[in-house]
């Protein structure tokens, strides 16, 4: 059984619609509501509802909209960052990206993370505590709203992992599907996760055809083992088993995330291993007449000062990438957004707690 949600931003239609009838409201005031909730308006604030019956709402379930803690805007590519705070005081983070096709919004999905990833800011207080699925979403309206412009993609790449708060997340992707709310389609979505199999499992019988993202980082599982602990659950073995199963199954594409660190998974020998483990697992696995489409998003190390951790230089950088391509593996190095903002998320909570 799902837990009973503690915001009204967390509500699909038809259980904003029991609760409105509960209250001893007509049915059609649900429908006025969810898609002004969903346009950053609490009922409060609706001109078309008494004060009295708004009330009445709010005080059965609070809305929660996060609040605008701080926002940052890059002078180099028009990077937003927002810093929001939540009813309990905790902060999170979201980034929106301005592309030519539209703007892109990367959203946490808790506060923290109990992962461990050692070269991730994100983790390192720890999980304090899962974000609600009308906080997920919260992000994408209070965003959208303040910067008076569509958002027409998502991806769940900012603080915490997604499928550590798998209902949650899970309600928060129907929600935001929804024609009633903001409407953005599955394909306009990717989730990341750092290799939680059971999540990859579980998500591929829901039958979204979102995008899947994989925080590989090694190939190697000693080394793997060591960046992030997750592996020592799941190895790389049977990662990229489900990797295989979701894409058979969905017949959805997966891009792996692969972080160049130097001196711990960026050498030579590591891109032949990393090119030579992802073709003995996926390639030649045709599924439907294709192939598996391999593809590696290469990220330079985003400093944190916690770590240490710092990116190869940029011709080791290269020969990586140029070293999975003669494998047969497109590989790209992701163009860094943002970098007067220190955009890269966990960066801002950590440093708006230390300072508080
Ligand atoms: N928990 C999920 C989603 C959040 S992290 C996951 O692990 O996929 C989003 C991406 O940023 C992940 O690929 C993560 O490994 C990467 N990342 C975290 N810290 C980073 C850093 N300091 N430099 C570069 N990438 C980092």
């Amino acid at each position: 059984m799902e837990n009973k949600q503690t915001d009204l931003l967390s509500l699909y239609p038809e259980e904003l619609t029991e609760l409105i009838v509960s209250l001893g409201e007509p049915k059609y005031r649900a429908g006025q509501i969810f898609p002004a909730l969903h346009k950053g308006i609490r009922p409060s604030a609706m001109t078309n509802i008494s004060k009295a019956t708004a009330e009445k709402i709010e005080n059965a379930l609070p809305c929660r909209m996060p609040e605008i803690e701080q926002k940052l805007v890059s002078k180099v590519d028009g990077t937003v960052k927002y810093l929001f705070r939540l009813h309990d005081g905790e902060c999170i983070e979201s980034v929106v990206m301005r592309y030519n096709h539209g703007n892109t919004i990367c959203v946490s999905s808790q506060v923290g993370c109990r992962m461990g990833c050692a070269f991730c800011a994100s983790t390192i207080g720890g999980k304090v505590r899962d974000l609600t699925a009308g906080e997920i979403l919260g992000q994408v309206i209070v965003a959208s709203a303040d910067m008076g412009e569509r958002i027409s993609n998502i991806v769940l790449m900012g603080i915490g992992e997604p499928m550590d708060n798998y209902d949650n997340v899970l309600r928060f992707l129907r929600l935001v599907n929804d024609e009633r709310g903001i409407c953005i389609g599955y394909r306009h979505i990717s989730l990341s996760t750092c290799g939680h199999v059971d999540g990859i499992r579980r998500l591929m019988k829901e039958d979204l055809p979102i995008t899947l993202s994989i925080s590989l980082h090694a190939a190697d599982d000693e080394v793997r083992d060591k960046i992030m602990p997750i592996n020592k659950r799941w190895n790389v073995s049977e990662l990229l088993a489900a990797c295989l199963d979701w894409w058979r199954a969905t017949g959805r594409r997966i891009s792996f995330e692969y972080t160049l660190i130097d001196g711990q998974n960026s050498s030579p020998a590591d891109a032949a291993h990393l090119a030579g483990v992802l073709n003995s697992a996926l390639r030649g696995k045709p599924s439907r007449g294709e192939k598996f489409p391999i593809h590696v998003n290469l990220i330079p190390v985003n400093p944190v000062r916690e770590t240490g951790l710092m990116p190869p230089a940029p011709d080791k950088i290269e020969a990586f990438r140029a070293a999975l391509e003669k494998k047969g593996i497109r590989a790209t190095v992701r163009r860094k957004l943002g970098p007067d903002i220190n955009a890269s998320c966990g960066q801002l909570r950590r440093q708006h707690k230390e300072e508080n």
